[in-house]
């Protein structure tokens, strides 16, 4: 690697020639603030457009001052990061933004998340000297989303987001001057585009303008309505994310204090959506092996591949962008809405109830949960399955504003009949998760033989496309092949590849977030730090590994469903309520 000689505040050091100042001074450990530059290693995010002007550096003594995100470094440079000067121009650029910035850092939602009231923090920032016209913007509330673009720094993280990473061009600038705004096409609201509410836009943005709809105070409602019965589902994702909050390690599994946690805070009943996943691959797992045996049989109605349809922002997106293609995801609902179709049409019932008196939860690390909770097919009558789903994030406050030392709690243990799971099931908060548990499955009743070993290595990994084969499963000779990806721009370039023939596989996982679940735009804010995903990746593994029961079919209480309710798998009762159908939808 070529390098070149430069000094930074007085250092000598080499840098890679063409790399950044920013990354240079990172590398030995000096900081320069940022605010609009956002760099995602191993995800192929960067935003770079240099307009919050916040990194600006001093080079050679020179008059301008140039910003470190984007001047690269050269042969002999001496760079200053942290002059009184700069100083004082960081501190006007922060007055400046904050001059047409609402002040309501006590109830918005991103405080003490908020990289702006952060450095505003850092650099004391006590005066703001510039006064003028403040911002108006209407506040665009979606299920999932809400728009506040009065504080929005036009720093257009979202928009990069949106547009490259995940290829759903929602988002751009409009308009000029002080009526600039990220918005979408004709200032449409969210709920009106082609948004997948995947909620990747949230998770970069760096103020309050982008931030969940939040349910908190939904729940602490039903809680206090005695006349019901509220119960809880908590996603695997949620579990190796939600401790970060709390000062955990990212990827600490924290389920035995979270369901101590959702005790305290007066849940009647706390269970795991493990259970409806490990139910998912019953479905998923008998849709694939059918449609392989029709495929082999030369049955010309049978699509392959197979698609897992658990991501509703997938869904929403193969809805809009490919409704030609809308009999390739299998039909089995979401985790999140078969355990609340189960709950609502089979427990309460067991347990002498009608729907009506029972209040389903779902903690999710999702965005598009909520958006997927609100569609209309997932309701009967007018009652909702789903009836109100939370992100990891408003759980945690959930958690504090109960008063709980959630860090002090003893262990607790899911309620049953839907607390048990296999580790085919954790699996699914990660990428890969979804496909290697129906793996573990279709194996076993495809061939009748026993999978000694479950780990298939093979569909693990962080890559945005990954196709990999799975030798141990043939199919007219030749291994089963499976496609996997996360980002819905991966989706879209693999997608483009099955539609023209020049890619062929018989399955495929697509998450929308990067990572999978554990990247979901409702977990805790990873600033950019994608070793934090990795992280989570790997708790969510060793839990997997550590458990006895790994295969979905082996759940004792998944089978005695389908023994008392169900019959089999993709049965009649079991289209009912765990199946659901698609929609094409516009697509701008
Ligand atoms: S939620 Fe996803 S699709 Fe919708 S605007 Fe944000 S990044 Fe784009
Ligand atoms: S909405 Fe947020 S991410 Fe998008 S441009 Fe505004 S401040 Fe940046
Ligand atoms: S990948 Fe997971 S967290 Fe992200 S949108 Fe899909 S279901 Fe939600």
């Amino acid at each position: 690697m070529e390098t070149v000689k430069i000094k930074i505040n007085g250092i000598e050091t080499e840098a890679p020639k063409g790399s950044t100042i920013l990354a240079a001074a990172k590398s030995i450990g000096v900081h320069i603030p940022t605010l609009c530059h956002l760099k995602m290693e191993d995800t192929g995010y960067v935003n770079n457009f240099a307009s919050c002007r916040i990194c600006v550096v001093e080079v050679n003594g020179q008059e301008n001052l140039y910003p470190a995100c984007e001047t690269k470094v050269s042969q002999g440079m001496d760079i200053v990061t942290n002059s009184t000067e700069l100083i004082q121009v960081r501190k006007s650029i922060l007055e400046l933004l904050l001059s047409n910035h609402p002040k309501d850092c006590l109830t918005c939602s991103k405080s003490g998340e908020c990289e702006l009231q952060e450095l505003a923090d850092q650099f004391r920032v006590k005066n703001i000297r510039f006064e003028g016209e403040q911002s108006t913007y209407r506040v665009d509330n979606s299920p999932a989303i809400i728009r506040d673009i009065d504080k929005c720094i036009m720093c257009r993280r979202c928009e990069t987001m949106c547009n490259k990473i995940q290829t759903c061009y929602v988002l751009s600038a409009v308009n000029r001057g002080f009526e600039s705004v990220v918005a979408p096409t004709h200032e449409q609201d969210l709920e009106d585009t082609t948004c997948t509410f995947c909620g990747q836009c949230v998770a970069v943005c760096p103020v309050g303008a982008l931030h969940e709809r939040d349910y908190t105070w939904e729940v602490v409602e039903a809680l206090s309505d005695k006349s019901k019965k509220v119960i809880v589902q908590v996603a695997p994702a949620v579990r190796v994310a939600l401790g970060e909050e709390f000062g955990f390690e990212p990827g600490t599994d924290v389920t035995g204090k979270m369901v101590t946690a959702l005790r305290r805070i007066g849940f009647d009943y706390v269970f795991d959506t493990n259970f409806a996943a490990d139910l998912t691959i019953m479905e998923e797992g008998t849709e694939l092996k059918k449609r392989i045996e029709g495929y082999l049989a030369g049955d010309e109605n049978v699509k392959l591949p197979i698609l897992t349809s658990c991501c509703p922002a997938w869904v929403k997106f193969i809805e809009h962008n490919y409704p030609d293609m809308l009999d390739v995801p299998s039909s089995a609902k979401s985790p999140q809405q078969m355990f609340s179709a189960v709950a609502k049409e089979i427990w309460t019932k067991e347990m002498g109830w009608e729907r009506e008196n029972i209040t389903v939860v779902s903690i999710m690390p999702c965005l598009a949960k909520k958006y997927e909770a609100s569609r209309e097919e997932f309701s009967k009558d007018g009652n909702p399955d789903t009836d109100i789903s939370i992100s990891t994030r408003e759980l945690a406050n959930l958690i504090k504003q109960s008063g709980i030392s959630f860090d002090m709690l003893e262990d607790g243990t899911f309620d049953n009949p839907f607390g048990v799971s296999s580790g085919a099931a954790d699996i699914f908060g990660r990428t890969g998760g979804v496909i290697e548990a129906a793996a573990r499955t279709a194996y076993e009743w495809i061939t009748g033989n026993e999978l000694e070993n479950v780990d298939f290595k093979q569909l693990r990994g962080l890559e945005g496309v990954r196709i990999a084969e799975v030798p141990e499963l043939q199919i007219a000779g030749s291994p089963l092949r499976i496609g996997i990806t996360h980002g819905l721009g991966a989706a879209r370039e693999l997608l483009d590849k099955i539609r023209s023939g020049e890619e062929v596989v018989h399955a495929l996982e697509i998450m929308a977030c990067k990572g999978g679940c554990i990247g979901g735009g409702g977990q805790p804010y990873h600033h950019g730090n994608f070793e934090i995903i990795k992280k989570r990746f790997e708790g969510i593994q060793a839990i997997d590994n550590s458990k006895e029961m790994r295969k979905s079919h082996e759940n004792p209480y998944v089978k005695e469903l389908y023994e008392k309710y169900l019959g089999e798998p993709m049965s009649h009762r079991a289209h009912e309520l765990l199946h659901t159908k698609y929609f094409a939808r516009k697509k701008s």
